[in-house]
């Protein structure tokens, strides 16, 4: 991460990520609306003109033949080891419904995605970590959700909306929050796949509640020197399934919904202009606060963490005004 020399924070790396073509004919027949030029670029037909086109410049982009693995390597792999020295840092999904955030972040069996692998290479370098450095680790995790501007524990269903507090030293800390140290992969997955099923079972019930809320899974590595003063340090990495970023005014929802769609704006409203803010440079007020999300991933976004946010864009042309607003959002967020 380059700082640019006296700048204090480091910024958001941002990786746009577009999915295979799925529709068979969609309205029209026609065919993808998005098209990847190379690592870096991809353009978008131009609504109005179809013969033209919209070009957008990234620091990575995953184009749809891209692995999980290949996502993985370029895009989060590198920031790892960092916390292992007690740095923080974290990994987002931003992007419409359907486009492939719970793919690149969870996956599946056989296209296990960044959640799994992150985890499984966190316990790979403790495990590779040399005796002689003197220090003694130790990993857990957490698990929650943010919905409706709720803070809700996934590890334990039954808890009610949890406060958000900062220490003296500017550390987030969430009091009640249930924290399980695990020894090893398998046991990350004993707690991590009920909590999952869990919410996604959830939200058929619940009109889709696992695309209206930020689920958050939070692994924690605290090291502590062997030498007589048995000095600690804590380092954290969020991995964020965010809630779908489709513009929610657009289907006349009412009621609950209603509600449901004001929280989630709020947050990646806030999300961006904190993201913006941490990019430009400027010396103003990073706004944290205005969000419960931003307000919870503030020691580990900006100051000295971190992050990459990964936008994942759909090619089908139902998708266009969420695809163009996402990638508008992360242009925005790239520093120039
Ligand atoms: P989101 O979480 O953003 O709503 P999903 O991850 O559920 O989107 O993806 C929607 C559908 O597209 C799922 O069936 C998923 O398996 C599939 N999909 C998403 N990304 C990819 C990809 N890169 N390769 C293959 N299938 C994908
Ligand atoms: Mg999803």
């Amino acid at each position: 991460v380059s700082d640019g020399g006296n700048k204090k924070t480091s910024r958001v790396r941002v990786a746009v990520r577009l999915r295979p073509y799925m529709g068979k004919q969609d309205e029209k027949g026609e065919g993808p609306c998005v098209r990847g030029l190379d690592s870096q670029n991809l353009e978008i037909i131009n609504w109005r003109n179809a013969t033209e086109t919209v070009k957008y410049h990234f620091d990575v982009f995953h184009g749809e033949q891209t692995t999980q693995q290949e996502v993985f390597l370029s895009s989060v792999k590198p920031i790892l080891s960092h916390i292992l020295n007690g740095q923080n840092a974290s990994v987002f999904a931003y992007g419409p419904t359907g486009a492939g955030k719970t793919h690149t972040m969870l996956g599946g069996s056989e296209q296990p995605g960044v959640i799994p692998r992150a985890v499984r290479e966190v316990f790979n370098l403790v495990k590779a970590k040399d005796e002689d450095e003197g220090w003694d680790y130790s990993i857990g995790m957490s698990y929650l959700e943010i919905y409706n501007e709720k803070v809700l524990d996934l590890l334990s269903p039954s808890s009610q909306d949890l406060p958000i507090r900062e220490d003296k030293d500017k550390n987030i800390l969430i009091p009640g929050l249930t924290h399980i140290t695990i020894s090893s992969f398998s046991d990350f997955d004993k707690y991590f796949v009920p909590a999952s099923l869990n919410r996604t079972t959830a939200s058929t019930k619940l009109n889709q509640r696992s695309s209206r809320s930020h689920a958050i899974l939070l692994i924690k590595v605290v090291r502590t020197q062997r030498a007589i003063t048995h000095r600690q340090q804590t380092g954290k990495l969020y991995l964020v399934d965010l809630a779908g970023s489709e513009d929610n005014r657009r289907t006349g929802n009412h009621g609950i919904r209603l509600k449901e769609s004001g929280a989630i704006n709020l947050s990646l409203f806030t999300l961006s202009k904190v993201v913006d803010s941490l990019n430009s440079g400027t010396a103003g007020r990073v706004p944290y606060r205005d969000s419960k999300l931003t307000r919870l991933l503030q020691d580990s976004l900006g100051g000295s963490a971190h992050s990459v946010m990964i936008t994942n864009i759909a090619p089908e042309y139902k998708y266009y005004f969420d695809t163009f607003s996402a990638l508008n959002f992360a242009a925005k967020s790239k520093l120039i």
